[in-house]
């Protein structure tokens, strides 16, 4: 790999960083054991696009050795042998990247209000609707989808037609209502023909969903689909690398799963979905229902 910055000013950070940490004033890294899936793919990603690129699930058998928590001793170890022993926080804060995206005193409303009656990329010439999501703003479950299909364009809201259907067949099995969880999408316009949302449309919408999450906080995120894991998770990875896996989205539980409409046309993944879904209530306290959904 080529030298990223000249030997010399290498040798100067270096010695500055030394010094400074013989004066006390360390650690210069973040705990990046703790961080969010996708921040973990990026920085694998930018630094060893080979092995442990992408995806790292949070089963600690996935982890890089020399990062395992439960082998203390041979971290100290490995450490550099300048560093001091210093400990290391509980719970790391949040970055300042994550803590930037958070607009202090946000609300639902306030969200809706930027949003407007949104041209911002090109799904606004074909929509009807914009369908901004509904339910429960205070819920402890919020579903997101991929966009809107033609039913909802028409209606405004989020999963009504057919795949919307099922959705609340599902929520209904989990011992909930549809007033109880918070129902949105990635991007808020019907693609043309529901194909799957551009990137330049998912970039362009994503930071309102992302408000919108931040907003309700929920205890529990499902990604119905590729589209919405792909986007909270910051990956092009498969869904089935990551479906049925908790994973972490800011300071919510993160589960990907099946979108509703594949299984309408794969029924033979319900089952799948459904134990993806008996994780989640038990995490929200709900009563675990063994088999098959009613
Ligand atoms: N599919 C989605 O992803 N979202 C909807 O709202 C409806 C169908």
């Amino acid at each position: 790999m080529p030298a990223l910055i000249p030997e010399n000013l290498h040798k100067k950070v270096a010695d500055r960083l030394a010094f400074c940490q013989d004066l006390g004033i360390a650690p210069f890294y973040r705990d990046r054991r703790a961080e969010p899936v996708f921040q973990q793919e990026q920085l694998a990603q930018s630094v060893d696009s080979v092995k442990h690129s992408a995806q790292i699930p949070h089963e600690e058998s996935d982890l890089p050795k020399t990062l395992r928590k439960s082998d203390p001793q041979k971290q100290a170890a490995s450490a550099p042998a300048k560093m001091a022993p210093l400990p290391l926080p509980a719970a790391p804060a949040p970055s300042l990247f994550d803590a930037a995206d958070k607009i202090a005193d946000d609300n639902l409303l306030k969200v809706r209000e930027d949003l407007g009656e949104c041209t911002r990329c090109k799904l606004h010439k074909h929509r009807h609707t914009i369908v901004f999501g509904d339910g429960n703003p205070k819920a402890e479950l919020v579903f997101v989808g991929e966009g809107p299909g033609a039913d909802e364009d028409a209606q405004g809201l989020p999963f009504v037609g057919r795949a919307g259907k099922l959705l609340t067949q599902m929520i209904e099995a989990m011992g909930l209502q549809r007033k109880d969880v918070y129902i949105c999408n990635v991007v808020k316009c019907r693609p043309p023909e529901n194909r799957t949302p551009e990137e330049d449309e998912v970039s362009t919408c994503s930071p309102y969903l992302l408000r919108q999450l931040d907003v309700i906080s929920p205890k529990v995120i499902v990604c119905l689909g590729a589209v919405a894991a792909k986007t909270l998770l910051k990956t092009n990875r498969g869904i089935s690398y990551f479906r049925g896996q908790w994973l972490d989205f800011r300071s919510s539980k993160l589960m990907a799963t099946y979108h509703p409409a594949y299984l309408l046309r794969n029924p033979n993944a319900k089952p799948e979905v459904w134990k993806d879904l008996q994780k989640v209530m038990a995490v929200l306290g709900l009563q675990v229902k063994k088999g098959k959904p009613a």
